[in-house]
């Protein structure tokens, strides 16, 4: 079992942390950390412990597989083990190199010496967890560091360098050697010195004016964590050790840590903290499926997307071939990414050599032939399966075998795109968001000929470009556009029934989302979803649905880009303004529909635009597009601005209670009028409400 070795190195005890892979500090390595205290108690032969992990983690704080399990709560404790380490007798030293976090520092905060690596860094980061540091960390870090470094660090949770700290007395000894023989010269010398047992907890915090410091930190905490109660809770426990003594401090800390364990919010955060390590996790590819190596990128079609997609790869250093059909859009292309490297390079966030770097791994092309020795080729070239066809037949033509064959479509069968090959199974989607070198979201999408490796390598890339890559299964729209197009309807049903797009828009910035539907639309161009639905129609004039934007967009409304589309927006300006125009126009189409308007509320807003999100999710899981409820999560909060504070809709939903969803919309279907099959609830919704379970 991995826990903790004891060892003797003349008359010091040396306890290792080994819990892999960082240390941890489950139950195993709690006991082994008290046992070994107390042999050194026990050993006349011992004169100083020395607490030591390994070089890149002294210990990366709880276990987080004990999460929600017993184990997370047995003696002995953090707390537990921490009093013990700061009643020992003989003198404890902790060792510090690589990453010291969270109960890991905490740890090394009751030990009565600490030297640290200069290349370690330290932190509290239980603030993103939506808590705060339980087992003494915000009142022994403000004893040490000052009362502002130990506020920016716990209410921030950023990882800071040790060196950064060297003058302070959270550190005794700051090296650059080898640690172990530093810490044991260390451990020698405040024998010899005999330095005694001075504890963190008798300290003072230095801060002469920690009143007048501590309501301005207020005022700007609170103003930068509306949604979150986590940070101005963190503030008033290190408050509290600045002028309280310590074990009152050490009580209102720990009712800080338990009260914020049960707020939504913390649970959102801790759920997201999870739901991205799961949606790493292919259920049928082990985690040890060989992955190709990707040396060399191919992307096709130099617009939008290809040029954002291409910097996530220069940007990780891997040299990418660029190919257009007209030398004139190639270089517009070319042009558009140089260009935003130039806006970092002027806003100082990349130096003139990095852009030449980047650059000088960019090799234009009209040639396919200059694919022929590339490792992966996305595909972003126009949303039209007959362009498709030609550029899948010539990549199977002219790519090595085993190169990856991806297609960055937004709604088209990638299937029917992987049969223009003849190797299906090295097809997959890398559907990116747009911007794509800004977007965080990737949504991988699974042929059903895709190879396990082809999906395992996919996963990986998403690691080296910086990206969340969900998988999902074939179907219009994926995961992500698939719910937005039942939220975009829900939204214009609203507005069909007597709200105005800025009521509807409103109420859903008031729930958490950075813009509402309407405004939405408007920054990314109203035309694009005119485009479809005219496609849509035409294919399939059964199913055609008369929109409000329709006489908009014949209008020449197209958004932002025309000066109008829902709102009207002065010149140079993108605060959108509510427009009587528009409201025309709602109100004819609701006279040529026969719809007489009522009045809807805030509530009635949320509840249609957001259950109706999360009917789809459930429906979306339901057929296995999604392989689990997080990862429906995951899309929506990476890419299309669902708040965080709230876990996205599928978590959001069990907070509400599958019960109530499933009885509003059910309630939404038996209305005289209304769309029967979009709000009937799915039978997973249903099967889970039923049973009393939720989603995740
Ligand atoms: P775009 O019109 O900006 O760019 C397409 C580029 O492909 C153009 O530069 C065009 O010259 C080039 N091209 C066309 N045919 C080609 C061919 N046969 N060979 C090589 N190049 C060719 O379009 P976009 O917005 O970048 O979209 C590209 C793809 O990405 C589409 O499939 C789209 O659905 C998808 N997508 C777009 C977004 C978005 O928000 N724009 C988001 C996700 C996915």
């Amino acid at each position: 079992m991995s826990s903790a070795s004891y060892s003797l190195h003349g008359p010091v005890a040396v306890i290792t942390l080994d819990n892999p892979p960082v240390n941890g500090l489950g139950l195993a390595v709690r006991q082994a950390i008290v046992a070994g205290i107390d042999a050194a108690a026990a050993d006349p032969a011992v004169q100083a412990v020395v607490l030591i992990g390994n070089e890149r983690f002294f210990s990366g704080g709880a276990d987080v597989r004990e999460f929600g399990t017993p184990k997370a709560m047995q003696e002995p404790t953090l707390l537990t083990v921490i009093a013990t380490v700061e009643r020992s007798a003989k003198p404890v030293i902790a060792a510090i190199s690589g990453v010291c976090m969270g109960g890991g520092l905490e740890l090394a905060l009751g030990c009565h010496f600490r030297i640290a690596r200069s290349d370690a860094t330290v932190a509290l980061p239980e603030v993103k967890l939506g808590l705060l540091p339980g087992a003494g960390g915000t009142q022994r870090l403000p004893r040490v560091v000052g009362l502002e470094t130990a506020l920016n660090m716990i209410v921030s949770g950023a990882q800071v360098p040790a060196a950064q700290l060297k003058a302070t007395a959270l550190f005794d000894e700051v090296v650059d050697s080898e640690l172990l023989p530093a810490a044991l010269a260390l451990a020698n010398k405040v024998v010899q010195e005999g330095r005694g047992l001075p504890r963190v907890r008798d300290r003072k915090v230095n801060e002469p004016n920690a009143e007048a410091f501590l309501q301005f930190a207020r005022n700007t905490v609170g103003a930068m964590s509306k949604h979150f109660p986590a940070p101005l809770k963190c503030l008033e426990a290190v408050a509290a050790a600045a002028n309280k003594p310590f074990d009152e401090g050490q009580k209102i800390e720990r009712e800080g840590f338990l009260a914020l364990m049960q707020t939504p919010e913390s649970r959102a955060l801790r759920h997201v903290f999870a739901a991205e390590r799961a949606a790493s996790k292919i259920s049928d590819v082990s985690a040890d499926t060989p992955v190709r190596a990707i040396v060399k990128v191919g992307v096709i079609g130099a617009g939008t997307m290809g040029g954002g997609i291409a910097m996530n790869f220069l940007n990780a250093g891997i040299p990418v071939v660029m190919l257009e059909t007209k030398a004139e859009a190639l270089e517009r292309g070319i042009g558009t990414i140089r260009k935003n490297y130039e806006n970092s390079l002027k806003k100082g966030k990349l130096t003139q050599d990095k852009l030449d770097a980047r650059m000088a791994l960019l090799q234009p092309t009209l040639d396919y032939a200059d694919l022929s020795d590339v490792d992966l080729v996305i595909e972003a070239v126009f949303e039209d399966m007959g362009v498709k066809q030609q550029v899948f037949e010539k990549l199977d033509s002219v790519c090595k075998p085993g190169a990856i064959l991806a297609s960055n479509t937004s709604t088209l069968d990638l299937n029917q795109i992987a049969s223009f090959t003849k190797r299906p199974q090295d097809v997959v989607g890398l559907h990116f968001f747009s911007p794509a070198n800004v977007m965080r979201l990737l949504e991988v999408v699974r042929g059903d000929a895709t190879a396990q490796d082809v999906l395992a390598t996919s996963m990986a890339l998403a690691k080296t470009i910086k990206k969340q890559a969900v998988v999902s299964g074939v179907c219009d729209g994926f995961i992500g556009n698939r719910m937005v197009a039942r939220y975009g309807q829900a939204a214009h049903d609203l507005i069909v029934a007597g709200a105005l797009p800025q009521q509807v828009d409103k109420a859903l910035e008031k729930f958490g989302f950075a813009m509402g539907p309407f405004r939405m639309g408007d920054l990314a161009g109203l035309d694009i979803g005119w485009a479809i639905r005219k496609r849509r129609n035409a294919e399939n004039p059964a199913e055609a649905k008369p929109n409000v934007a329709d006489a908009l967009c014949e209008a020449g409304r197209f958004g932002q880009k025309t000066g109008s589309g829902w709102y009207r927006y002065i010149p140079g300006n993108r605060v959108a303004q509510p427009d009587p125009v528009v409201e025309e126009v709602i109100v004819a189409f609701r006279a040529a529909h026969g719809v007489t308007p009522r009045q809807i509320s805030d509530e009635e807003i949320i509840e249609r635009c957001v259950y109706a999100l999360v009917n789809e999710g459930a429906r979306i899981v339901e057929e296995g597009i999604a392989q689990r409820a997080s990862d429906v999560d995951i899309v929506y909060l990476n890419g299309y601005g669902f708040p965080l504070h709230r876990g996205g809709p599928m978590l959001y939903a069990d907070q509400v209670g599958l019960v109530n969803v499933e009885r509003a919309l059910k309630r939404f279907a038996a209305e005289p009028g209304a769309d029967v099959a979009f709000w009937t609830p799915a039978a997973l919704l249903s099967r889970l409400a039923a049973a009393n379970e939720t989603f995740n």
